[in-house]
């Protein structure tokens, strides 16, 4: 098969599979926030070690054999071995430490040497969409939390955040997309213009005050919109609350997890933090801790106020928590809003277009809309993003479905591209935030019913399942920089290329992925987990 050209690109690998793999790295790094450094978001996730193994990288996809595996250690290609036709093309651990040693310090040192990378969940395994991939779980809380608290409407309610940066730059869109309010404090100028340059923000200012009559007056008419302003939010949250702002949502996206790279302090610009990282890192990283501690006894003051306050998974509250504030006290927005879709085994499905074809999303969105007529999720979310998701990098389309859902679609593409309907290679993947993807007791797996939320078994299984099954790509993540020690998860690429190999790839792989998910939670104690897992007809010793 001939795959299409991307911006006017021959193939280059010995088979679609891999040339679709190749085309995900380049798809990652065309999104990432620090091309240079090859990092791509949450203020270090790489696509790749360095510069070096992202050459050895592009080479060594370009010749692997449809039979071999290519591993891949923390962003470094380690070698190729000849292992057979159903077994993933790439497999890789990134930044994976052992139990003692997986802290912050340690990643660091590491780090330095040269020795590890931090993958995120989606940059080092090659997964990353941009924006879009973060807008729906974005869409996806908000609008339960509008059902939870507003009677299922955010139309004239204020959402109060902070970071605007390759994830948190999906904050203001998802508010209007929902049909809220959103004031989104930024402290470095460049990622404001950046949204608004990419349709994710709609206008912004250096101002407080004008901030606040732009957000009362689309409060007042009920009219969605998206502010940013310019400021640090330890410093702008307090000074919006001395004015007497109460909003109904306050949470956060700043990369508070990264004391080092990802939260600026107090009173200071990113190029003053990236000086004192440089010249007194203690001294940066005690700033940075107290400014966190300034920004959530905010929140807190706010949740004591009547706002519906929850961290949006940046360990916000651990960093305040190490300097005593009681933040524990705001949820995380999982186990309330998430986890029951989890569950169900629905979570953050998305596919790329490795022709580089907008038609071909098209194509897979009528697709959807047609396969799905009963999933209100779906036919709410596909018309939305239709309207107000740009496509950067290749397109692509993220859509949560259920367990046995993601398997039929996959199927149906692959139908698709066998018969020429698409031009190209479909790859299927996900956020590591899903059902079977992670163990994050502070985030995914946190209050689970069997306290169970720190054992790392599952997201393990997944990836041993999923290779097994014959994905394409499988990888094990663990946390690096602020999150080490905090998290293990597991990310799955597939690939339609249209044969009936990729058929039997996908059936397998695509099943076994939200299938372990669904029992991990049954497992635990959910019982439309459970009841999930009976209707799947999978075997469960549950
Ligand atoms: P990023 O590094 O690309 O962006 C962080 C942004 O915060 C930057 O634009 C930075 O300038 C801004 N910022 C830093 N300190 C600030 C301050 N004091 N005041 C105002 N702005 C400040 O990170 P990202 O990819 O957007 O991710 C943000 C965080 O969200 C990370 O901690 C990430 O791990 C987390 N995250 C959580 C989930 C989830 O579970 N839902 C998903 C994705 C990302």
């Amino acid at each position: 098969m001939v795959i299409a050209d991307v911006a006017g690109r021959e193939p280059r690998c010995r088979g679609p599979r891999q040339e679709t793999l190749l085309r995900m790295l380049e798809n990652t790094l065309t999104h990432a926030e620090r091309p240079d450094d090859l990092i791509v978001y949450a203020g270090l996730a790489k696509a790749a070690r360095d510069h070096a193994a992202l050459k050895v990288l592009t080479e060594a996809l370009s010749t692997l054999e449809e039979h071999e595996t290519l591993v891949v250690q923390s962003g470094k290609p380690i070698g190729v071995f000849p292992t057979g036709p159903r077994a993933p093309l790439v497999v890789m651990a990134n930044s994976n430490l052992v139990g003692r040693w997986a802290t912050s310090e340690h990643f660091y040192e590491l780090e330095r040497r040269g020795l590890i990378a931090w993958g995120g969940y989606t940059a080092g395994d090659w997964q990353y969409i941009g924006s879009q991939g973060i807008v729906q779980g974005t869409y996806q809380t908000l609008t339960a939390v509008a059902d939870a608290h507003f009677d299922g409407d955010l139309a004239g309610r204020l959402v109060v955040t902070a970071g605007l940066g390759g994830m948190g730059g999906a904050q203001p869109l998802a508010t209007v997309m929902a049909g809220g309010v959103a004031l989104c404090v930024e402290v470095d100028a460049d990622r404001i213009r950046r949204r608004i340059d990419s349709g994710y923000l709609e206008r912004g200012t250096e101002s407080i005050d004008e901030a606040i009559v732009w957000a009362n007056d689309a409060v007042a008419s009920r009219t969605a919109a998206s502010i940013g302003l310019l400021g640090n939010a330890a410093d702008v949250l307090p000074a919006l609350r001395e004015r007497g702002v109460v909003p109904d949502v306050v949470t956060d996206q700043t990369a508070a997890h990264d004391l080092m790279y990802g939260y600026v302090p107090s009173g200071m610009t990113p190029g003053e933090a990236a000086a004192l990282r440089d010249s007194d890192p203690d001294e940066l990283t005690r700033r940075a801790r107290a400014s966190i501690a300034a920004h959530v006894e905010c929140m807190l003051a706010w949740q004591d106020a009547g706002s519906v306050a929850f961290e949006y998974g940046n360990n916000l509250r651990a960093q305040a928590a190490e300097n005593g504030v009681d933040a524990f006290r705001i949820p995380i927005f999982i186990e309330k809003y998430i986890r029951p879709l989890f569950c169900r085994g629905i979570g953050p499905f998305r596919w790329v277009a490795s022709s580089g074809e907008q038609a071909d999303i098209d194509v897979i969105d009528d697709l959807v809309v047609r396969e799905f007529p009963n999933n209100p999720l779906v036919q709410r979310w596909i018309p939305t993003a239709r309207k107000y998701v740009r496509q950067a990098g290749l397109p692509s389309r993220i859509s949560w479905l259920a367990h046995g859902e993601r398997t039929r679609l996959a199927l149906l593409v692959n139908e698709a591209v066998r018969s020429g309907e698409l031009r190209g290679p479909v790859a299927f993947t996900r956020d590591h935030l899903d059902a079977g993807g992670v163990s994050q007791p502070l985030r995914e797996t946190e209050n689970m019913p069997d306290g169970s939320d720190a054992v790392s078994d599952w997201p393990l299984l997944n990836a041993l399942l999923n290779a097994g099954s014959g994905a394409d790509l499988v990888a094990i993540h663990a946390g690096g920089g602020g999150y080490a020690g905090y998290m293990q998860s597991a990310g799955i690429t597939l690939v339609a290329d249209g044969t009936s190999a990729a058929d039997e790839r996908i059936a397998a792989a695509l099943t076994a992925d939200t299938g372990i998910g669904i029992m991990r939670y049954a497992d635990a104690g959910y019982d439309t987990a459970a009841d999930a897992v009976r209707a799947s007809g999978l075997r469960w010793f549950g």
